[in-house]
């Protein structure tokens, strides 16, 4: 069993077209595929035009057809917290993020560049990275009432230039007990292990951090793997680490997206 259910595509901030994307995804033998084009945010310049965002359900569904026998091919959106999704019955599956922090009615991106995110750190946290960690889950956790949402996407990415405690320690109590509310407010939520980072390389690890993984698995926390693509040659960039790391801490199934929803397969089934 192969799965992404994170790809972007040129739809948004994505390198490859949507069929560029499944031909990949066909000879590296994916089972499914899912594509979570940036939902329509006005903060968010990686995001769809409102015009390219219908362009692009029509698109991903004229793809679904044409590939029905050789990939299964789910039509999902990225939809960041500021920018909910107007129909959510479009799409089969919504990926929830945050990739903003809020200051006084102004926003700034988290992983933009290592620059913002000091700047954030720094002049609106004085640099204490527990305020800004703080306000960042804040944020994520709203999602815990949103019904639309089926994935809580990275997790952790107020870390993305975090390497080797540059920044702060990932094992800092304080710190981890803000993740773990988090996690304990979206527990009825399927979280993802995303390699992202990795692909981009800022990161030795996939979000969210392994102790943050060990405890959703300590929580029964469903959780899948995904690669956040936005380049069709990282489609399964470092999935087979990955696996070993959700093994490791203790997981034994992770879902997949069927034709009747989220469903739960043995891990071993995976590559
Ligand atoms: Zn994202
Ligand atoms: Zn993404």
């Amino acid at each position: 069993m192969r799965q992404n259910l994170h790809t972007h595509s040129t739809y948004c901030d994505g390198k490859d077209q949507p069929e560029q994307m499944i031909q990949t995804a066909i000879e590296k033998g994916f089972d499914i595929l899912g594509f979570s084009g940036h939902g329509y945010c006005i903060y968010d310049d990686a995001s769809m035009s409102q015009q390219g965002q219908v362009a692009y359900i029509h698109e991903i569904r004229a793809l679904q057809k044409k590939y029905a026998d050789q990939i299964q091919i789910y039509l999902g959106i990225e939809q960041d917290i500021l920018g909910r999704v107007a129909n959510p019955a479009d799409f089969d599956y919504i990926i929830g993020s945050a990739h903003f922090v809020e200051q006084e009615g102004q926003f700034k991106s988290v992983d933009e560049s290592e620059q913002t995110m000091c700047k954030i750190l720094h002049e609106w946290f004085h640099d204490d990275f527990l305020s800004y960690a703080q306000a960042y889950y804040k944020n994520v956790a709203v999602m815990k009432d949103w019904k639309e949402v089926d994935i809580i996407g990275h997790l952790d990415l107020l870390t993305k230039y975090n390497e080797g405690n540059k920044y702060f320690d990932f094992e800092d109590p304080r710190y981890v007990a803000l993740a773990c509310d988090t996690i304990d407010a979206l527990s009825h939520k399927i979280f993802e292990v995303n390699t992202g980072a990795i692909a981009r390389g800022y990161r030795t690890a996939p979000y969210p951090y392994k102790n943050l993984l060990a405890y959703m698995h300590e929580k029964k926390i469903r959780i899948c793997l995904n690669s956040d693509c936005h380049d069709r040659i990282n489609l399964d960039c470092h999935f087979k680490e990955s696996l070993d790391l959700i093994r490791k801490v203790g997981y034994d199934s992770m879902v997949v997206l069927t034709s009747e929803g989220f469903k739960d397969r043995p891990l071993d089934q995976f590559q």
